[in-house]
């Protein structure tokens, strides 16, 4: 059994994340952040299947390909010998359906009809196959994930797998499938090199370091209430704890991926943190983790 996965969270949802909680989003900027982590929970839960079931396979998530000047958003992949399997994951709640080519939240809220996307995706990654001198037969679908999801009035051959269906749609993947060869991991490094990470900057909600609340989130409960004790930090909300050198990681993490173009030194990292924790510590564990440039106060790290 062969299974490649990519669990990552896409960057945006990180960063929208660490300012839902250190800003007050709008009202607009809240539901598109809670759309997109919705959406993520949905690609996760039918990932995380596809790759635990037996059988030889590779499974890809969350591609985002440049080819011809068209970018194309791909939600999972799984590369068997014989076909490759496409997947528009959506986890949509409630009650939906479909008249002709238009896709309507009951009562009447259109949405983009996932049925179109797909049809796009399939064809720029047939494309795209074909241009590296590959013919392997796609078969694409969309696939609801949320257990109380609905839709109305779906033609009998529409290329749809409901909640219910997941289990048995990749049992049948797995009961096909033959042993891999090169081709499929070949295909799927190829994939992997023109999957690009768009900055995903250009998307959020416009924010300045002054107006964001400094301090450290808790990594369980996502409080801003991350304290310091002896050696370790601690959540006054959850109880939560952990070594101050790994919460110490995490705020420079969160900090670079805000503020790629602030340097890194031990004094923004104290006030990114909210002061809670000694300049000795931080000093200590960016010296032991990071590459320093200059000298005294110009010093920064890489
Ligand atoms: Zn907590």
């Amino acid at each position: 059994m062969k299974a490649i996965v990519l669990p990552l969270k896409p960057k945006e949802l990180l960063l929208l994340e660490s300012l839902s909680k250190r800003k007050k989003l709008s009202a607009e900027e809240n539901r598109y952040f809670l759309n997109l982590k919705k959406g993520h929970e949905g690609e996760l839960l039918f990932t995380d299947l596809a790759s635990k079931t037996e059988g030889d396979r590779l499974v890809l998530n969350n591609l985002l390909i440049e080819h011809n000047q068209t970018t194309f958003q791909i939600d999972c992949l799984i590369l068997t010998e014989t076909r490759i399997f496409l997947y528009e994951v959506k986890n949509f709640e409630g009650d939906f359906y479909l008249e002709g080519d238009k896709f309507y939240k009951k009562p009447r809220r259109e949405l983009n009809n996932p049925l179109l996307q797909l049809n796009r995706t399939a064809s720029l990654l047939r494309q795209l196959l074909l241009s590296l001198g590959l013919n392997t037969p796609i078969e694409a679908n969309v696939v609801f994930t949320h257990p109380a999801f609905t839709l109305y009035q779906a033609p009998l051959d529409s290329p749809i797998i409901f909640p219910n269906q997941i289990t048995n749609h990749l049992r049948m993947i797995n009961n096909q499938a033959t042993k891999l060869t090169n081709k499929s991991e070949s295909i799927a490094a190829k994939l992997l090199q023109l999957n690009k990470t768009e900055s995903p900057h250009q998307r959020l909600p416009s924010f300045r370091y002054e107006e964001l609340q400094k301090g450290i989130i808790c990594p369980a409960c996502r409080m801003l209430s991350m304290v310091s004790g002896r050696g370790v930090c601690k959540c006054e909300s959850c109880g939560h704890k952990e070594s101050v050198a790994t919460t110490v990681l995490h705020q420079v993490e969160e900090f670079q991926l805000l503020f790629p173009e602030r340097k890194l030194t031990t004094r923004e990292i104290y006030k990114w943190c909210g002061e809670v924790l000694s300049k000795k510590v931080i000093w200590r564990i960016l010296s032991n983790n990071f590459k320093s440039v200059g000298e005294y106060k110009s010093r920064y790290y890489k």
